[in-house]
């Protein structure tokens, strides 16, 4: 009994990691890429220096800034700097790729 155990798992394992690798080619990567609408007062950077860099807002339920990590991509405006899922939360970053449509329609209808 011990014997067939492990020969019926290999099968079993091995089309479950089939249907994934599948699942995963059909449905594709989920698009994370970011806008900001504002873009004149932000910048993108990469943090790379060993300066302790702290996003300037705290998520809600926490007392505490959180630091950049090195490599994390944050947000640099006028004087403050975001950590992206912050950037996200208050509105200076938006994954909705069509804010620039919605900022047409604004200003043209405005205009009629
Ligand atoms: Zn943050």
């Amino acid at each position: 009994m011990t014997e067939e155990f492990p020969i019926d798992q290999p099968a079993e394992s091995q089309s479950t990691a089939i249907t994934t690798t599948s699942s995963f080619r059909a449905s594709p990567q989920p698009d994370t890429r970011l806008y900001i609408p504002n873009h004149e007062n932000w910048q993108a950077r990469i943090k790379a220096d060993t300066e302790k860099i702290y996003c300037y807002s705290k998520l809600p339920g926490e007392d505490f800034f959180h630091l950049i990590l090195n490599g994390e991509i944050y947000l640099i405006g006028e004087t403050e700097k975001y950590c992206l899922r912050c950037a996200l939360r208050l509105g200076i970053a938006t994954q909705d790729r069509l804010f620039w449509q919605n900022r047409v329609l604004k200003r043209s209808s405005s205009k009629l």
